[in-house]
C-alpha cells in the first residue's frame, strides 16, 4: 500500500534536518514512519513494517483505530481545552468509567506518565505526614533496583541507571532502592518514615523482568502489615499488555495506588491518571496540584474511548492468548546466542548471552524484514505488538525472525 500524500522530503534529508536541528535524546532505528493503521505502518517511501514495539505500549489498541479517532474528531471540533478553572461535560465521564472499569474509588487525571509518578509521589508523601504522622520533612518512599518510572528530575533521581542520572543532580532526598523482587528487602527497609513503596509489577525498561511468584502478594501483604502504600506504575504492563487489565491482578491484589498512561489514549494523545483505591488522594486540596492540560475534554472524551475499544474488542483476552502462542513459537527457536526467552501476555522479550554483543544490529535486520522492533538494555529485545495481533501475524513475523536470529548469531 502507497502513502496517500506524498513525503515533503526524502530519507536523507529528515535524517540530516533531525541530526542538525533536533536534541540527540533518541538514538532511532532508522526508518522515517508517515502513516499506520492496526498493526501496521508506513515509511515514506510506502514500506510496510509491522509494528513490534507500539510506541512502547501505548498503541494497545492499534494504530489509528478508527473508533478512538472518531472521538478524537468529533470532540476536537466541540471543546478542547477549558484548564481546571471550569468544569468540562467529558470529566466526570472519564472518572466514572476508569472508575468502575479499574474498581478505583478516586482519580487524578495528568498528562505524562512521569507526571502521574510524580503526583503519587507527592499524594502518598502529604498522605504521610497528615495521616500516618510521620515526621515533616522525613518521607522516604521505597523503589527498586533497575526501575524506568520516567525522566523528570525526582523521578531520574531514584534510577540507579547511570545513564538516566549522570550530571542531572542534584536530586530530590526521600528515596530508598532495595532489589526488584526481593520481599524481604522490602520489609528490612521499612522505617517509620516511610510512607511507600514504589515499583513496576513486571519491569519492562529494564528488559521485561518477571519478578519471582507470590512477590507481588508478598510486597502487598507487607505494606498493609506496615501501613505504607503500595504503588503499582502499570503505565507500561497496564490496559491489556500483560493479557488481564493490570498485570497486579496475576496475583490477585490491588495496590493502593496504580499508575496509568501510554495506552490510555491508544496513542492518540498524551494522557495519564493516578488511580487510588484508598483515600490517600483525598489529602490534595484545591491548589496543592494541578496541571492546564490535566483532564481536558479533549484526553477525557479519547481516554473513554480508548478504555471502551479495549474491553468491547476483546483486546485484553487477546493479548493473553496471543502472547501465549507467540512465546512458544519463540521458544520453539533453537539458537545458542539466547539466553533466555520470557514473557506476559504480549509483553515479551529475548535476552541474548553476552558474547552476542548488543541487539541492535537484529533490531536493524528485522527493520529490513518488515518488523520493528527495539533493543531494551544492550542484550534485549522486546516485542510488543498492538493487542489486536492474531495467529497468522505471529507466524509471519516468526517467518521473520528466526533466519534474522541465526543468520546474526
Ligand atoms: C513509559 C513509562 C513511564 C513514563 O511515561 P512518560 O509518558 O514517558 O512520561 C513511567 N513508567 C513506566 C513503567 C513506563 O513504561
Amino acid at each position: 500500500m502507497s502513502n496517500d500524500r506524498p513525503a515533503d522530503l526524502d530519507f536523507d534529508e529528515y535524517l540530516g534536518i533531525e541530526a542538525t536541528l533536533g536534541a540527540h535524546n533518541y538514538k532511532p532505528i532508522d526508518v522515517v514512519l508517515a502513516r499506520g493503521e492496526g498493526l501496521w505502518v508506513w515509511d515514506i517511501d510506502g514500506k510496510r513494517y509491522l509494528d513490534c514495539l507500539s510506541a512502547y505500549s501505548a498503541v494497545n489498541q492499534g494504530h489509528c483505530h478508527p473508533k478512538i479517532r472518531e472521538a478524537l474528531v468529533e470532540q476536537a471540533g466541540r471543546l478542547s481545552l477549558t484548564s481546571r478553572a471550569f468544569r468540562n461535560d467529558q470529566l466526570a465521564l472519564f472518572y466514572q468509567e476508569v472508575c468502575e472499569l479499574t474498581s478505583s474509588s478516586k482519580v487524578l487525571p495528568m498528562n505524562s506518565g512521569a507526571e502521574a509518578v510524580e503526583s503519587a509521589v507527592k499524594a502518598v508523601r502529604k498522605w504521610g505526614y497528615q495521616v500516618k504522622g510521620v515526621e515533616r520533612n522525613k518521607a522516604e518512599i521505597i523503589v527498586c533496583a533497575n526501575n524506568f518510572h520516567g525522566r523528570t528530575i525526582a523521578v531520574v533521581g531514584f534510577s540507579t541507571d547511570p545513564t538516566a542520572r549522570a550530571d542531572f543532580g542534584p536530586f530530590a532526598p526521600g528515596f530508598k532502592v532495595v532489589p526488584f523482587g526481593d520481599a524481604e528487602a522490602l520489609e528490612a527497609a521499612i522505617g517509620p518514615n516511610t510512607v511507600a513503596f514504589l515499583a513496576e509489577p513486571i519491569q519492562g525498561e529494564a528488559g521485561v523482568i518477571i519478578p519471582p511468584d507470590g512477590y507481588l502478594r508478598d510486597v502487598r501483604e507487607i505494606c498493609t502489615r506496615h501501613n505504607v502504600m503500595l504503588i503499582f506504575d502499570e503505565i507500561q504492563t497496564g490496559l491489556g499488555r500483560t493479557g488481564k487489565l493490570f498485570a497486579e491482578e496475576h496475583e490477585g491484589v490491588e495496590a493502593d495506588i496504580t499508575l496509568i498512561g501510554k495506552a490510555l489514549s491508544g496513542g492518540y494523545y498524551p494522557i495519564s491518571a493516578v488511580l487510588s483505591n484508598s483515600e490517600v488522594l483525598g489529602v490534595l486540596q484545591p491548589g496543592e496540584h494541578g496541571s492546564t492540560f490535566g483532564g481536558n475534554p479533549l484526553a477525557c472524551a479519547v481516554a473513554r474511548t480508548a478504555l471502551k475499544v479495549l474491553v468491547e474488542e476483546g483486546m485484553i483476552e487477546n493479548s493473553a492468548r496471543m502472547g501465549r502462542y507467540f512465546l512458544e513459537a519463540l521458544r520453539a527457536l533453537r539458537n545458542n546466542g539466547i539466553k533466555e526467552i520470557r514473557g506476559r501476555g504480549l509483553m515479551i522479550a529475548i535476552e541474548f548471552h553476552e558474547e552476542v554483543g548488543g541487539a541492535r544490529r537484529f533490531c536493524e535486520a528485522l527493520k529490513d524484514q518488515g518488523i520493528l522492533c527495539k533493543e531494551t538494555h544492550h542484550h534485549t529485545i522486546r516485542f510488543a505488538p498492538p493487542l489486536i495481533i492474531t495467529e497468522n501475524e505471529i507466524d509471519w513475523a516468526m517467518e521473520r525472525i528466526e533466519p534474522v536470529l541465526n543468520a546474526g548469531l
